[in-house]
């Protein structure tokens, strides 16, 4: 299946996206894919909360969000293809450069990432990111799949000045409006076991910046949530976002940037395609 949490009418909703349209859950009680994956659900449970008989709304008259609004903890992997700690000239050690975003910054499909008037450093970086189901603490890699709900795209843009003041990147890694999630998850049933071997591709203005198969992280997603397991309980609706590859702009010369009126693209084979305009931040 495939989820998305939208507005439509005033009200916040999760639909299933169905051939007929956007289905929207019939419990008006569940308003994000968050708070459904709190709920006990058995199986076939998540089918009838999207009756076939039920009015379907047109996809793109709605508003996109974030598909969890509010994780308890959105975990970003840093440095986790080959290529990419390449062109960074960081040093890559056999532990994850695990991070953290904040809620705060996270924005839907269609929505605009926010260029900061304090810096002309906007980046992008196409991403894999992966929704926690059943949460736990240490779990295994052999069982951790098991953990997956689904998986959803994700632009880790980054105001490069900011993250690369200090060795701690978070401040360049939570500015409003610069994590774009979505546009829907789609259930870890419709592919591959951990996502492998799916073809994600970046574009700016249409032209491709970034390229590579899945297969090539350096710590695939079992390992990622066994390991970040070890420290912290993962709860349903967590999100871990699995890092970018080589092609960013700051690593390009002369150095590429997004700006006011760019699109930026991110596209998974088979999990979807995440669009987002760029606007300066608004002087107030
Ligand atoms: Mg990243």
């Amino acid at each position: 299946m495939k989820l998305a949490t939208f507005s439509h009418g005033g009200r916040r909703k999760v639909g299933a996206i169905t051939a007929r349209g956007l289905v929207p859950i019939v419990d008006p009680t569940i308003t994000d894919i968050g708070e459904l994956l709190r709920r006990p659900l058995g199986a076939g449970d998540l089918e009838t909360l999207f009756p076939s008989s039920a009015h379907a709304l047109d996809p793109s008259a709605v508003t996109y969000l974030p598909p969890v609004v509010a994780p308890s903890k959105i975990v970003c992997v840093g440095l986790n293809y080959a290529d990419h700690v390449k062109e960074s000239a960081l040093q890559q050690p056999d532990y994850p450069t695990l991070f953290l975003r904040a809620a705060s910054s996270l924005i839907g499909h269609g929505t605009a990432i926010e260029r900061p008037l304090c810096s002309d450093s906007l980046d992008y970086e196409g991403e894999l990111a992966v929704i926690i189901g059943v949460g736990g603490r240490h779990i295994a890699t052999s069982a951790a799949l098991n953990h997956v709900f689904g998986y959803s795209v994700f632009n880790d843009a980054s105001i490069r000045e900011y993250q690369l003041r200090t060795p701690q990147w978070t401040i360049g890694k939570n500015f409003d409006g610069t994590g774009a999630f979505g546009p829907h998850v789609v259930t870890a049933d419709e592919l591959p076991p951990g996502a492998r071997g799916l073809r994600l591709e970046t574009r700016l203005n249409g032209q491709v910046v970034q390229s590579i198969s899945t297969s090539e992280m350096l710590h695939d997603v079992a390992s990622l949530i066994s390991i970040i397991s070890e420290a912290m309980t993962l709860e349903p609706g967590d999100v871990i976002v699995t890092g970018t590859p080589a092609g960013v702009g700051w690593a390009r010369q002369p150095r590429l940037v997004m700006r006011d009126g760019d699109v930026c693209e991110v596209v998974i084979e088979g999990v979807g395609e995440l669009s987002n305009p760029i606007k300066d931040e608004v002087e107030i």
